[in-house]
């Protein structure tokens, strides 16, 4: 075929897209800290889960671990976005650990919700993952009260003790529309079940499905740059094959493209998830320029400014370094 007489490829690019506000400060915090006290810094889990910044930092000298108990006696270590359970907070003070909880605000608020539910002693059904350390981490809020639901199609197995005493609560960076469905599907079951006071799904992984879902039906492609352990990037892939996209995939890195993606292709959309740097977009946007797919078209569907101040433990840091 004559590449040339080939009509340009378009671009429609998510906006939002990347970064949220939750990201953005447990990175800093993880630099801050490598700043402030030197290399190494140690860190519970991935800090965000996206390839790249994990790689970044280790390279700055911040040491990623699975469990606190891999942590020298005393050391410091920052925890992840995600959360961490009580008993991970305790594990920490018994080895005489200083810790800085870089857990995302938003996240701590589910937490909050599940330990008061807990105390009202409901019912908590958490929608969500198991396994994702987000979910481990409430769960761990208040074990003996919360069962987890992990889609639709789990909501028969759940037994409660009291069918109109049942709330729901979910991990943040889910898909807003299974959610849906789960929650009607056990409203069917438990007509009383009760709604959390507000959203559990945060701002960020909400606007970035409502713009991926409005660029999707014109696409013939949709690349979702985020790593698979990213709940909300792989919700991305979904949420834009659901809205229609002929075809959608998932790459940490401009490199992992595959040419065969491209056949019969003229509009390709392009959004990233809530842990991923603008860098890693722009790499895919030149890959896609090389290519032909040149013009790039915004596809605004919010503007975010919001933005947390670093954990407590840094700020105190801080100001004593004056
Ligand atoms: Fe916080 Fe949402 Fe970002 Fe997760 S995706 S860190 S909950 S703002």
């Amino acid at each position: 075929a004559d590449a040339g007489a080939q009509a340009p490829g378009r671009v429609l690019l998510a906006a939002p897209r990347g970064y949220c506000a939750g990201v953005d400060r447990a990175v800093i915090a993880v630099e801050k800290a490598l700043a402030l006290h030197g290399a190494p810094i140690y860190v519970r889990k991935e800090i965000v889960h996206n390839k790249y910044v994990v790689e970044t930092l280790s390279d700055r000298g911040a040491i990623f671990v699975d469990e606190t108990d891999e942590v020298p006696e005393g050391a410091r270590v920052v925890f992840s976005a995600h959360g961490v359970s009580p008993a991970v907070v305790a594990a920490a003070e018994e080895r005489s650990l200083q810790t800085i909880d870089a857990t995302c605000p938003l996240v701590t608020k589910v937490h909050k919700e599940a330990v008061r539910f807990a105390s009202e002693d409901y019912d908590i059904l958490l929608i969500g993952h198991d396994g994702h350390e987000e979910v481990e981490g409430t769960a761990g809020e208040a074990p003996d009260h919360i069962q987890i639901v992990n889609s639709p199609d789990e909501v028969d197995k759940v037994v409660v003790r009291d069918p109109d005493k049942v709330i729901w609560i979910s991990q943040t960076t889910l898909s807003v529309d299974e959610t849906m469905e789960t929650v009607r599907r056990l409203r069917e079951r438990f007509p009383t079940l009760q709604d959390p006071p507000s959203d559990d799904i945060c701002y960020a992984t909400q606007n970035r499905q409502v713009a991926v879902k409005k660029l999707a039906p014109e696409c013939d492609l949709v690349i979702v740059v985020g790593s698979t352990n990213s709940s909300n990037s792989v919700r991305l892939v979904e949420v834009a094959l659901n809205a229609g996209a002929r075809s959608s995939y998932l790459v940490d890195y401009a490199k992992e493209i595959d040419e065969s993606w491209f056949e019969g292709v003229r509009t390709v959309g392009v959004t990233s998830g809530a842990s991923v740097p603008e860098i890693l977009v722009d790499e895919v946007l030149a890959y896609l320029a090389e290519r032909g797919y040149g013009q790039v078209e915004e596809v605004r569907t919010a503007t975010e400014d919001l933005m947390f101040s670093l954990p407590r433990e840094l700020r105190a840091d801080l100001k004593k370094a004056g």
